[in-house]
């Protein structure tokens, strides 16, 4: 059983066997970048494939009025994110704050769109 706080996943041995290696094979230069354990390795490795997975993932795709339509490509299909008084609003989520959201409010800050025609 892993400690408290700690989850486990099962992986081959020859799996972990290659990731100890990788491991020791940079020790020292991992120990100076504060990664001081072949379990914080592992963790920095999957935190930056999850990091590179969500910056391709979101795609802006056109923005009018109030509405930010951004592609998503693990959903495969656009998402409406609704500018509201002062709020985003995601049209898929059903909440103001997701992913869509977040991405919304980056592209707005950087571009914020022309006020809607009276
Ligand atoms: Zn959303």
């Amino acid at each position: 059983m892993p400690r408290a706080g700690f989850k486990s996943v099962t992986i081959k041995e020859e799996t972990y066997r290659e990731l100890e290696e990788a491991y020791a094979r940079e020790r020292e230069v991992l120990a100076r970048e504060g990664v001081p354990s072949l379990t914080a390795y592992v963790t920095r490795i999957v935190a930056r494939h999850l990091q590179e997975q969500q910056k391709t993932r979101l795609k802006h795709f056109n923005m009018f009025e109030n509405v930010i339509r951004i592609q998503d490509a693990k959903l495969k299909r656009l998402v409406d994110v609704d500018f509201r008084n002062g709020e985003m609003f995601c049209g898929y989520c059903h909440t103001t704050e997701c992913l869509h959201t977040g991405f919304a409010w980056g592209l707005y800050r950087n571009h914020p769109p022309a006020p809607a025609k009276e």
